[in-house]
């Protein structure tokens, strides 16, 4: 699946955007239209170590509208390995498109109550299909060493020290601890909390990392009321950056770090002469679950 790298590329927005700072965005969300952005170099050596030790199915996490789930759904199908997805909540009546989506590629879903799925708990259906060694378990998002190490050689593939600032959405945290394994310690990296106030996301990353680090910084006051929470501002800022750079972006994730990148520059946070990278990490099949129409693009 080497093949699916080569799509991504950087495009400078400064002039169609009018912006007195140098920005590029990277485009991972190019990479494949729903084995999206970074969950697929998330997922990369967590599917080398299944082939590798030989694993029967893999197992992973996410609610009704995950990317990770759709992504690894997708992965799965395209790799020949078999798929599990435990999905938070009851079976609903009518599926989201992102559970029709992995379904097709015949990802097997398992529906659980809150409870088990806060808990992690493999299904008892699962269990009974499969010895419980032939299960290959992803954590839900890709959080952990396997999902750092994908991002961070997408980093070396593509040179990105010569910035001096990355920025990318922040769920688990993994891509954010990926980009700080690579860099140098002259570059920083910032990332934009999707989430109300989950303060212990930094130090989710530096678990990670093994250890305190000083290159980075989580902003936490972009998240637009909470996960996956939109208003009409963000809508409209988003329909408008289109217009402009004519990328597209997803209101969960990559919507508010463009946001929250365009007000950082407004505020004058970035130094004069400074060079930045966005990162789009993709996530655009999350647009399907908005009314048609709300936004202009996707
Ligand atoms: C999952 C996801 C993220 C969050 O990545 P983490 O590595 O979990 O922090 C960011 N953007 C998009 C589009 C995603 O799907």
């Amino acid at each position: 699946m080497n093949h699916i790298s080569k799509n991504i590329k950087v495009e400078s927005i400064s002039s169609r955007c009018n912006l007195p700072v140098h920005v590029d965005v990277f485009r991972m969300d190019e990479v494949h239209p729903l084995i999206s952005g970074n969950k697929w170099f998330k997922l990369k050596q967590y599917l080398v170590e299944a082939e590798q030790f030989d694993k029967k199915v893999i197992v992973t996490f996410g609610g009704p509208y995950s990317n990770h789930i759709i992504a690894t759904a997708a992965a799965g199908k395209e790799l020949g390995i078999k798929t599990a997805g435990v999905i938070r909540g009851e079976q609903p009546a009518t599926p989201s498109h992102t559970l029709k989506n992995a379904e097709l590629f015949q990802m097997k879903l398992f529906f659980t109550s809150r409870e088990h799925y806060k808990m992690k708990t493999i299904p008892q259906q699962l269990l009974e299909m499969y010895a419980s060694d032939q299960l290959y378990i992803i954590p839900e998002g890709g959080y952990g060493q396997q999902g750092m190490a994908g991002i961070r050689e997408v980093y070396n593939l593509y040179n990105l020290q010569k910035y001096d600032y990355i920025l990318c959405a922040v769920g688990t945290g993994t891509t954010l601890a990926g980009l700080i394994a690579a860099a140098p310690p002259n570059q920083k990296l910032i990332g934009i909390s999707v989430f109300k106030n989950n303060f212990s996301l930094e130090q989710q990353v530096e678990i990670l990392l093994g250890g305190h680090n000083n290159n980075f910084q989580i902003i936490h006051d972009f998240h637009f009321g909470g996960y996956a929470k939109y208003n009409e501002e963000l809508i409209s800022f988003m329909n408008d950056y289109y217009n402009k750079t004519s990328i597209p972006s997803d209101f969960v994730y990559t919507g508010k770090l463009f946001f929250a990148v365009d007000q950082l520059i407004k505020l004058k946070f970035f130094p004069k002469s400074s060079s930045i990278l966005i990162l789009h990490s993709g996530g655009l099949q999350g647009n399907d679950s908005l009314r048609k129409g709300t936004l202009i693009f996707r």
